[in-house]
């Protein structure tokens, strides 16, 4: 198929951060923009030329947007596969709803790798919270990210904590005791050529992302090994665009898979600016069917840091702190309310600068709030 022609419209699944970032890449390089948001004040659809409100699980909904759309794509996995194959009949999608199929459900995505061999910690299907040999984090098979829906039980007697997530059905995962968290960006165009992103270095807390670094502080043949299998389970999923695979690194360098995120990747902002083709940019270019840009780092490295609602405590934060630092870029992703965990915005340091960016990320964070 040809590529996207400048000027048609991407269509967008989803307005949220990502999809503001997708749609600012896409403008730049040509292209007219509509997303789907059940609200209008959502980060992307402030942004979009077209803006379509309406929930996206919601089959006319989404005929909306493929009616407004000459081509469309996602920045949430969670929208329904019915929905997404009704959306696939009136307009190419990619990635292909299959793909969502595989990974919107945890035990799905579980099984998925298990069939292909990818490594990754023992787990099942979790009905109880009690009987553990090991610790466990028992996880929802739907509907969770960013650390919700998740529970983590040390001890026979954190079982009651587990009591609320269990409402839902849940997988367990033997809690693993890891080196150091990364992630492998990258991109898979309509005709299979891959384009891969330097390995990041991620640290959550709380189960949410705080920072990342590019390159990861890992020997060069570890991540060539990350990358091997990043770039091996895009091909097994048949995925299209961009796609995140976390992974756990364990003391003895070997590597298992935490999650697949068959979409633009919050461990992969430090790209924008700090790469010469953006995440957002990268997807734009291999779903619309263009040639993939360079992933190099322009300036050797590039940090990353969240900034959650819970800095907005004490009010709007001391923004003059970043200003400060020459070089660090701030983006904002227009939230009108900044609840506490809720991601706001992040910042970028790039070059020379960038590692020690990342040591001093709470440093920063205290002083942005006052
Ligand atoms: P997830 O939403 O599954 O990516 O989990 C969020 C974060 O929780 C991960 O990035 C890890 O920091 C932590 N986590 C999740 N699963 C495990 C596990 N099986 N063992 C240890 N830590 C985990």
């Amino acid at each position: 198929m040809e590529p996207l022609v400048r000027g048609k419209t991407l269509g967008i699944f989803g307005g949220g951060q990502l999809g503001r970032l997708i749609a600012e890449a896409a403008k730049s390089l040509g292209y007219r923009t509509a997303a789907l948001d059940a609200s209008a004040s959502s980060p992307a659809l402030q942004v979009v030329d077209i803006p379509i409100v309406g929930a996206v699980e919601d089959a006319d909904a989404a005929l909306k947007l493929a009616e407004a759309s000459d081509l469309l794509t996602l920045e949430w996995e969670l929208i329904p596969v019915k929905v997404l194959e009704l959306a696939a009949k009136a307009r190419p999608l990619y990635p292909a709803p299959s793909v969502l199929g595989v990974i919107q459900d945890r035990l799905t995505q579980k099984n998925f790798l298990r069939k292909h061999g990818f490594p990754q910690t023992p787990f099942g299907e979790a009905t109880t919270a009690a009987g553990w040999k090991h610790p466990v984090i028992i996880k929802r098979r739907t509907q969770g990210y960013d650390g919700k829906g998740q529970c983590r039980l040390d001890r026979e007697s954190d079982a009651p904590k587990a009591a609320e997530v269990l409402k839902a059905p849940c997988v367990w995962e033997k809690l693993v005791d890891f080196k150091a968290e990364i992630s492998v960006i990258l991109a898979r165009g309509r005709d299979g050529a891959t384009a891969v992103f330097p390995v990041a270095e991620n640290l959550h807390r709380g189960g949410v992302l705080h920072a990342t670094r590019a390159p990861a502080r890992i020997p060069r043949d570890t991540a060539a090994k990350a990358v091997a299998l990043a770039q091996r389970i895009a091909e097994a999923l048949g995925h299209t665009g961009v796609m995140a695979v976390e992974m756990f690194l364990l003391h003895d360098e070997s590597l298992l898979v935490n999650e697949i995120a068959p979409r633009v990747h919050n461990s992969g902002h430090y790209s924008l600016g700090g790469c010469a083709t953006s995440q957002f940019e990268q997807h734009v270019r291999a779903v619309c069917g263009l040639p993939l840009g360079s992933t190099d780092l322009i300036e050797g490295k590039a940090s990353m840091v969240n900034l959650l609602g819970d800095l907005w405590a004490n009010g709007e934060p001391r923004w003059k702190t970043l200003d400060a630092i020459p070089g660090a870029k701030l983006h904002l992703y227009g939230k009108p309310d900044a609840r506490p965990g809720r991601k706001m915005g992040h910042y970028t340091v790039v070059g020379a600068a960038a590692d020690a960016e990342f040591e001093r990320a709470d440093e920063r964070l205290k002083a942005l709030r006052g």
